[in-house]
């Protein structure tokens, strides 16, 4: 069994993961704080009997900047 170079040819790079921005639903809102459209995140607030109330809060400085209520889908026949 041959000693083999210390390094290979060439190495390969593993692919650097993308950020995770395709994940996000609302795409960007205008901070206050920030001052600046900023990408947000969507945070369940509460369950109500008409739906769903998320908050959208400021990804740099987590600072709500909106709301939206998400009425589900109706399940009657
Ligand atoms: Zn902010």
């Amino acid at each position: 069994m041959r000693p083999g170079p210390s390094k290979p040819p060439f190495s390969i790079v593993p692919e650097k993961p993308r950020p995770d921005f395709q994940g996000l639903e609302a795409s960007s809102l205008f901070c206050p704080k920030c001052r600046k459209a900023v990408p947000v995140r969507k945070r369940l607030l509460l369950i109500l009997p008409e739906g769903e109330k998320f908050d959208y809060v400021c990804s740099f400085c987590s600072s709500p900047i909106g709301s939206k209520l998400e009425k589900e889908r109706d399940q009657s026949p």
